[in-house]
């Protein structure tokens, strides 16, 4: 599992979980134990960037919840087939982080993201106010 150096919040625990989730699939299907293959590593170096500019920010619905469609069709199709292989293999490795996910999959999913919510919007004014 690994932990995001940008990500806060809700957003850092989402972090986890699809780490987690991409390291089951990864030593399934790319032989790799205890971490990433080159290609997954990029697949979830690009899901950080998206969690950090979602514009739902800390409200952020579960992907598959959401009405807003981020991810390019390529590693959309990517993710999801890691999130079916590894969605029930979650509870049994990772049982808090799953049914935390699966609690906030039943979650509402807010009408329209709050103005400059993103982690990235966030991150930047902090950054700016340190200077
Ligand atoms: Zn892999």
């Amino acid at each position: 599992m690994r932990v995001s150096k940008i990500l806060q919040g809700e957003l850092a625990t989402e972090y986890k979980t699809v780490s987690a989730m991409m390291e089951i699939y990864c030593q399934k299907n790319h032989g790799i134990k205890g971490g990433l293959c080159d290609s997954c590593s990029e697949l979830l170096i690009y899901a950080e960037t998206k969690l950090d500019r979602c514009p739902y920010g800390q409200e952020k619905p579960t992907c598959n919840n959401c009405p807003i469609h981020c991810y390019k069709p390529e590693p959309k199709e990517d993710m999801r087939l890691i999130m079916r292989y590894s969605g029930p293999r979650m509870l049994f490795k990772h049982p808090i982080l799953a049914i935390r996910h699966l609690r906030h999959e039943k979650r509402e999913v807010p009408n329209q993201p709050k103005k400059q919510a993103s982690n990235r919007h966030n991150r930047m004014k902090a950054m700016r106010e340190k200077s």
